[in-house]
């Protein structure tokens, strides 16, 4: 298995992860056109991706997923809860509904889907595996729950959530409400809440760690990575982040 971010924070998201002849895209909240250049930093045509699987409705993350599935011609996967909040926006897409406690199989490519606390309808988050290796992804929560933490024990690789810096986030420029809503249990998570979680899993199998969906306002990469390689006894340097603009290179699992 191997997967590369295509860019990652609040002006969108998208992932690729690739197993055997399977290609799939997570969230893909950037246009059509930009999306294609994307894919061609990682050597991937549009024709390459199989399906797109949606997270949540926030348009960061399915902005730029039917204009895509519908030239495309390929499956967009989402929640029931997710679907309803779109719909409108999804005619003429080839949509399947994923129940998100319901592991399901696109080609090659397990997805084990898992229930998260954040402020939209049905918001799922997801392990890949392909038999030997999971791969386990998780931006916009608000907060932990017992079963994220199972479900990303024993990952090979982990992409978490890196939103905000609690200092930079108090007194950066956003007003009251929004700086409410951010910090909130269903909105996104501080960087040493996801080092706590870190800490808290089964890491025996852990090879990368990526830090995502960091807030150019209230974050900067190097705190995130100074926070999540203490977590683990690693090296700042070790973690990877995903940044905005370039997302990241391919990380592979032999
Ligand atoms: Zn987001
Ligand atoms: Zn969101």
């Amino acid at each position: 298995m191997r997967f590369a971010s295509l860019g990652s924070g609040s002006r969108g998201n998208a992932l690729v992860v690739e197993a055997g002849r399977t290609r799939v895209m997570v969230d893909c909240g950037f246009n059509l056109s930009e999306t294609i250049s994307r894919l061609q930093r990682i050597g991937y045509a549009a024709e390459d991706i199989d399906a797109v699987i949606v997270t949540h409705e926030h348009d960061d993350h399915v902005g730029g997923v039917a204009r895509f599935a519908r030239r495309m011609r390929i499956p967009a996967y989402l929640t029931p809860g997710t679907l309803a909040a779109v719909a409108r926006r999804f005619e003429h897409v080839d949509v399947r509904c994923f129940d998100p406690h319901a592991p399901f199989w696109i080609g090659d490519l397990q997805v084990e889907p898992y229930p998260v606390p954040h402020d939209a309808r049905e918001p799922a988050q997801m392990v890949f595996n392909d038999g030997r290796h999971r791969f386990g992804v998780l931006t916009d929560v608000g907060c932990p729950t017992p079963h994220i933490r199972s479900m990303l024990s024993g990952c090979s690789a982990l992409m978490l959530e890196c939103n905000h810096d609690p200092r930079l986030l108090r007194e950066g420029p956003y007003p009251p409400s929004l700086k409410a809503r951010i910090g909130s249990r269903f909105g996104h998570m501080r960087n040493e809440d996801t080092a706590l979680l870190l800490a808290e899993l089964d890491n025996t199998r852990l090879l990368h760690v990526v830090a995502a969906h960091l807030s150019d306002t209230n974050n900067r990469p190097a705190l995130a990575q100074m926070a999540l390689a203490a977590a683990i006894g690693a090296q700042p340097d070790d973690i990877t982040v995903a940044t905005q603009e370039a997302g990241t290179d391919w990380i592979v699992l032999e």
